[in-house]
């Protein structure tokens, strides 16, 4: 598919430099031909008025003196610029031939790239979503051709169902806000906004899953007065993301801690926790669509699908922010994040 439009591409490129190219030709050529026509009219006026002002000429004498140019030579010349005209099209066809194909392929590369990363989304999507769709399925059918199911397993079936459908609706929910933030801008609108009131959201929205785990969110805000231009709903989803992992991967009462100050110009803040932390191969990874270190799926057995990270990074680049992550394995994790402040 890609081929096929780099090729249409360039021939449509092609038709139009050779239109261009040969429209100009002909006018080079008219131009030129009508200047020999000029030039003759020219000279044989100057003359005449020469001869009217001075004296009456003798019979025949205006002929001889009328500048009359060689039609032989006309014809040689217009035939060599005709010559050099088809000369320099083939020329342009040539150059321009290589050179449309080379830009079709610089112009179709970014299309190329989105629909690639488009397929193995809705691939590595359609994959997360297969698997718990199918247990669901097998679970169901299961119980269907049982048929000395009780009303107590059956209730019991329903409610972990409904567990999963939770699940399945956290993940289509995320999926939905990654795609959001694909777009331009994330069709969000900007305001300015107060990163100590966003962090305070954030905190009062994950304390109740934190204090199932028995795990404290301690709170530090060295400036009240930051405000940064931004989009409040995502900066709070950011937010939420870094400590919902914080609480995730840490074990049962230990604390969690946020932070947030301004440094020359930027306004800043940091989640620490003393979790499991992250060992340096995943380090690189964890930013990834879908990417979940081993020891998050296996020992923590923590729910997830690896998509926090992925929507949090988003949401920092259409903040023009960064985010930074330092860990030790089975010590703790530490993400900075950065956003540009409005001064005051
Ligand atoms: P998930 O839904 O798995 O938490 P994320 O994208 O939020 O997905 O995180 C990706 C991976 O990064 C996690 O699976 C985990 O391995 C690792 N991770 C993220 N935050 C932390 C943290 N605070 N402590 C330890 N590991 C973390």
């Amino acid at each position: 598919m890609f081929i096929s439009a780099r090729i249409k591409l360039t021939a449509w490129n092609l038709l139009i430099i050779m239109f261009i190219s040969l429209f100009f030709s002909l006018v080079i050529y008219r131009v030129l031909t009508q200047e020999f026509e000029r030039f003759e009219r020219q000279h044989r006026f100057r003359i005449e008025r020469q001869f009217n002002q001075d004296y009456f000429p003798p019979p025949g004498f205006r002929q001889r003196f009328t500048l009359r140019l060689d039609p032989e030579l006309i014809k040689e010349t217009k035939n060599r610029l005709k010559f050099m005209l088809i000369i320099i099209n083939s020329g342009i066809l040539v150059i321009s031939r290589g050179l449309a194909y080379f830009l079709a392929g610089r112009t179709l590369r970014p299309i190329k790239d989105m629909v690639e990363e488009q397929n193995r989304f809705i691939s590595d999507a359609s994959h997360e979503l297969r698997t718990p769709l199918t247990s669901l399925k097998t679970a169901m059918e299961v119980s269907l051709r049982d048929k000395n199911l009780s009303l107590m397993q059956a209730k019991k079936l329903i409610s972990e169902n409904v567990d999963e459908v939770n699940k399945l609706q956290s993940l289509s929910d995320q999926l939905l806000r990654l795609a959001q933030f694909e777009k331009p801008k994330g069709n969000l609108i900007f305001e300015k906004i107060n990163l100590h009131q966003v962090v305070q959201t954030a905190v009062n929205k994950i304390r109740p899953i934190a204090k199932i785990k028995n795990i404290s969110i301690k709170t530090k805000f060295q400036d009240r007065n930051i405000d940064i231009s931004g989009h409040k709903e995502s900066l709070v989803d950011l937010f939420v993301i870094l400590l919902d992992n914080a609480v995730k991967y840490s074990p049962r009462a230990s604390g969690v801690e946020i932070k947030t100050w301004s440094n020359d110009g930027s306004a800043q803040a940091s989640v620490t926790d003393k979790g499991i932390g992250i060992s340096k191969q995943d380090l690189p990874l964890i930013f990834d669509r879908f990417y979940r270190a081993e020891t998050a799926r296996s020992k923590n057995r923590a729910y997830g699908y690896g998509l926090g990270l992925s929507i949090a990074k988003k949401i920092i680049n259409l903040h023009k922010g960064i985010i930074n992550v330092k860990s030790e394995d089975k010590t703790g994790t530490i993400f900075t994040v950065q956003l540009p402040r409005i001064k005051k």
